[in-house]
């Protein structure tokens, strides 16, 4: 049986994950809640003293902002839009006939306002820039959202709704990948603190299609993003658990975030996936927290 389906069995069987019928999308346990919001204060231990202005965003966003991101025209593929019903009561009796009978019912469905988060930083931009220019020592927030991404999978580590840690920085270049480089040294000391072996690498996102190809090796060769990657359920095909990302001045110009003298912002984000790297505790510790090695222990719960 291939690894990823016999991991996320036994996660099944340990009571960690809970099957949804659908893949990737999974119940948790209070077990595995409890290893994300151990992990999330060793992420405020490292993090918390930089000053970030928290916000929280729930895991829906303004299609308008969604459709401006240009998130559509780079992966199609990953996005999720909210549907309803809208229809009167005559409407209402075809939906009723058409879903007795088995049919396409979805079809009627009618946009709403709101999309899917596809990451957590995604709202934070426009949000930004309408408070107007940034103050002389720039920005950074902290945010989490669960995030959605259409990528069905039976490797537990691919999930379509997941909770993503992120610090954002918008300031000049020199500020912001300075923020991205403290942030990637940060993250091997974190991992190293619970017992996990990391290696760094340069990465892309998978933009969609013939063009995306161009850009993804666009994003390479400039180094604008790296993602830390721990085994989780091949030692030769390690798992991206955090992404160091430098956007230049692309989402300062898309949304006019502005510095104090008036020139474009540059923003850096950097990305924990909070469920890759509960499961990268426990594909390399055990199931049983119980039994995790003291120092592992001790540096998520003290
Ligand atoms: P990205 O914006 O693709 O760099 O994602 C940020 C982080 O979220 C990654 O480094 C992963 O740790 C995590 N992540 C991305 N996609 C998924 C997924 N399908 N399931 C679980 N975690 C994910
Ligand atoms: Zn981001």
């Amino acid at each position: 049986m291939d690894m990823q389906v016999s991991f996320l069995d036994r996660l099944f069987e340990a009571g960690l994950l809970i099957d949804t019928g659908v893949e990737g999308l999974y119940g948790r346990s209070g077990q595995f809640e409890d290893v994300i919001a151990a992990f999330e204060r060793l992420i405020d231990r490292f993090g918390g003293a930089d000053g970030a202005e928290a916000i929280r965003f729930p895991p829906g966003m303004n299609r308008a902002y969604f459709e401006k991101s240009g998130y559509m025209k780079s992966f199609p593929q990953l996005a999720g839009t909210v549907h309803s019903f809208c229809g009167c009561e005559l409407d209402h009796v075809s939906l009723m006939k058409c879903m007795d009978e088995g049919g396409d019912w979805t079809g009627e469905q009618k946009a709403t306002d709101i999309v899917l988060t596809p990451a957590a930083c995604y709202p934070l931009y426009p949000t930004v820039a309408k408070r107007g220019r940034l103050p002389a020592e720039g920005g950074l927030y902290d945010l989490q959202s669960y995030c959605f991404r259409h990528e069905p999978s039976t490797d537990p580590a691919r999930q379509q709704l997941f909770r993503m840690r992120e610090y954002v920085c918008m300031g000049t270049q020199d500020h912001v990948t300075d923020f991205r480089q403290r942030w990637m040294d940060r993250g091997v000391q974190m991992m190293d603190a619970v017992g996990l072996t990391v290696e760094i690498d340069v990465a892309n996102d998978p933009f969609f299609g013939r063009a995306g190809r161009m850009l993804a090796n666009n994003q390479r060769d400039q180094n604008l993003k790296f993602e830390l990657l721990i085994p989780v359920t091949s030692a030769a095909k390690p798992t991206a658990c955090m992404s160091f990302n430098y956007h230049q001045d692309a989402f300062g110009t898309k949304w006019g975030l502005e510095l104090e003298d008036g020139s474009t912002a540059h923003t850096a984000c950097v990305g924990f996936g909070l469920e890759r790297i509960a499961l990268a505790l426990f594909a390399h510790h055990g199931l049983d927290v119980k039994d995790w090695p003291a120092h592992v222990r001790k540096a998520l719960w003290g």
